[in-house]
C-alpha cells in the first residue's frame, strides 16, 4: 500500500469520495460510507444557493433582505462544513465544540424575513436571542460538559429565532400562498429543531461529549434536517423574489413614472374591473382633465417646471378624489378620474371643486398672477363601454376649451344622444 496515502495530511480529504478512495486503499476494497457522502451535501448545496442568492441580490441592492440570505446559506455552509471537517482534523470538533455558524444561519434568515415582510427588523432581540444562545451552549458545553444539554440550548436558541420571524409575518397584512409557504415551514423548522434532539433521545440515548459517531441517529438526523432545510427554504425564498419581480414589473407596466398614476394601460385596466363589479342600476361618471396652454408653461418656464406641475396636479387629483376613484394620466397632460356609484351632478361638483383647487395650487418658479388652470369633461354612463364614455367626456372638454378654458362641461344633449345612437353602446345621460 503506498505510503502516502496510508498517512495523508487531513486537507487532502477534500471530498467523501477521496476520503472513500483513502479507505478502499487501506482496506484493500472499495468502501463508500454514506454518512461522509451525506456530509459534504449540506456545505455544496448551502454555498451553490449563497452564490444563487448573492447574484440574484446583485440585480435588485436594494433588496437588502436578499443579501440577508445569500448570507444565511453561506453561514449553513460553513456550519455544516465544520460538521463535516470535525471528521478529518480533530481541531474542529463536531462532539465538543458550540457550533455557531448555524444559529448565525437562522438569524439571517430571520432578519430577512422581518425586513421583507415588515420593512425593518428587530435585530436587537435577534442578538440579544444569538448571545443568550451562545453563552448558555458554551455554559452547558464547556463547564457542565453535557452534549445533550447543549444541543437542546441551541436548538431552543434557533427555534427563539424562527419564532420572531414568525410574529414578523403575522403582522404583515397581505399573505399569498408563497407567504403561506414560508410561515408554514417557519413554524415546522422551529418544531423540528426542537423535535430532533429529543427524538434522537428517545432513539440512542443522550450523546456524550466527544463520542458522538458519524453514523449515529443523532449526527444523520442533523444533516438530513438540515438538507431539507436548506432546500426547501431557498425554494420558497426563489419562488418569494421571483413573485415578487413579476408583481413589480407589472405594476410598472400600468404605472405611469412621472406623475406616479395609472397610465392608460392601467387605468383602462382598473376603471373596466370596477365597473364589472359595480351595480348596474347605479351610475358611473368619468372626468376628462387637460391642462390649459401647458405648451406655454413649457415654453416660459422650462420643461422641468412643466413636468413638476404635471407631478404636483397629480398629487392633487389623487388626493382629492374619493378612495373609490380610479386616477390616470391618459398622456402628455390629459388625465381621466373614474367615479363609480356616482351620478353626473355629484361628478360635476367634485369636478368644479378639483378645478378651483387646481387654479389655486400655486407653483414653484410661476408667478401667482399666471396660475395653472385645467378644462374638465364630465359624462355620467353605466359603464358598459368606457372608450365611448371618455369619447364623451372629450366632447364635454372640447366644449370647456372652446368656451374660454378653466371650465367643467358636459357635452350637450343632443350630442350625446346623437352620438349614442351612433355607437349604439353605452346607455348614457347627460348633466347638462
Ligand atoms: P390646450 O389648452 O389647448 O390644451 O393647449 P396646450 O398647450 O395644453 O396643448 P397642446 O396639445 O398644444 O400642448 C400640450 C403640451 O404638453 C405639448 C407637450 O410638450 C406638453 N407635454 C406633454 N407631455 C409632457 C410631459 O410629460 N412633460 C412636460 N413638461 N410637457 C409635456
Ligand atoms: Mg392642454
Ligand atoms: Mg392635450
Amino acid at each position: 500500500m503506498n505510503g502516502f496515502l496510508a498517512q495523508p495530511p487531513h486537507w487532502i480529504f477534500l471530498t467523501s469520495l477521496e476520503y472513500s478512495l483513502h479507505r478502499a486503499a487501506r482496506q484493500g476494497g472499495m468502501c463508500l460510507d454514506t454518512s461522509y457522502i451525506l456530509s459534504t451535501i449540506n456545505p455544496v448545496v448551502g454555498l451553490l444557493f449563497a452564490l444563487t442568492f448573492f447574484l440574484i441580490w446583485r440585480q435588485q441592492p436594494d433588496k437588502i433582505h436578499i443579501l440577508h440570505w445569500a448570507s444565511a446559506f453561506f453561514l449553513g455552509s460553513l456550519g455544516f462544513a465544520f460538521e463535516f471537517l470535525n471528521y478529518f482534523d480533530p481541531m474542529f470538533r463536531l462532539s465538543d465544540d458550540v457550533n455557531i455558524f448555524v444559529p448565525i444561519c437562522v438569524l439571517l434568515i430571520a432578519r430577512g424575513v422581518c425586513l421583507r415582510y415588515t420593512g425593518n427588523a428587530p435585530t436587537r432581540m435577534l442578538v440579544l436571542i444569538l448571545g443568550v444562545t451562545y453563552i448558555t451552549a458554551c455554559w452547558i458545553n464547556y463547564v457542565q460538559q453535557n452534549a445533550f444539554g447543549r444541543s437542546l440550548s441551541i436548538s431552543a436558541g434557533i427555534a427563539a429565532l424562527l419564532v420572531v420571524s414568525v410574529v414578523a409575518m403575522l403582522k404583515s397584512r397581505e399573505r399569498d400562498k408563497i407567504d403561506f409557504g414560508i410561515l408554514l415551514t417557519l413554524m415546522a423548522a422551529a418544531v423540528l429543531v426542537l423535535g430532533r434532539p429529543v427524538l434522537s433521545f428517545f432513539v440512542e440515548g443522550a450523546p456524550k461529549i466527544d463520542v458522538i459517531e458519524n453514523t449515529s441517529f443523532w449526527a444523520a438526523s442533523l444533516k438530513i434536517v438540515g438538507l431539507y432545510s436548506l432546500l426547501v427554504f431557498a425554494i420558497l425564498f426563489m419562488l418569494r423574489i421571483a413573485a415578487d419581480l413579476f408583481a413589480e414589473l407589472n405594476q410598472q407596466s400600468v404605472t405611469d413614472s412621472l406623475s406616479g398614476l395609472l397610465n392608460r394601460r392601467g387605468f383602462f385596466a382598473a376603471a373596466e374591473a370596477l365597473a364589472l363589479e359595480a351595480n348596474p342600476s347605479l351610475p358611473i361618471s368619468v372626468l376628462l382633465l387637460d391642462i390649459d396652454h401647458f405648451k406655454h408653461v413649457n415654453d416660459n418656464y422650462g420643461h422641468q417646471t412643466g413636468d413638476k406641475v404635471i407631478r404636483t396636479l397629480s398629487d392633487l387629483m389623487l388626493s382629492s378624489a374619493p378612495e373609490t376613484a380610479i386616477v390616470g394620466r391618459l398622456g402628455g397632460e390629459e388625465f381621466a378620474i373614474f367615479l363609480p356609484n356616482t351620478c353626473s351632478m355629484a361628478a360635476l361638483a367634485f369636478a368644479e371643486a378639483l378645478r378651483t383647487s387646481i387654479q389655486l395650487q400655486d407653483h414653484t418658479g410661476i408667478p401667482a398672477a399666471h396660475p395653472v388652470t385645467v378644462s374638465i369633461g364630465v359624462v355620467e354612463g353605466t359603464g358598459e363601454d368606457l372608450e365611448l364614455l371618455l369619447h364623451l367626456a372629450d366632447i364635454g372638454l372640447y366644449l370647456a376649451k372652446d368656451s374660454g378654458r378653466d371650465q367643467v362641461r358636459t357635452a350637450g344633449t343632443e350630442m350625446l344622444v346623437r352620438d349614442s345612437r351612433r355607437r349604439s353602446g353605452t346607455l348614457v345621460r347627460s348633466a347638462g
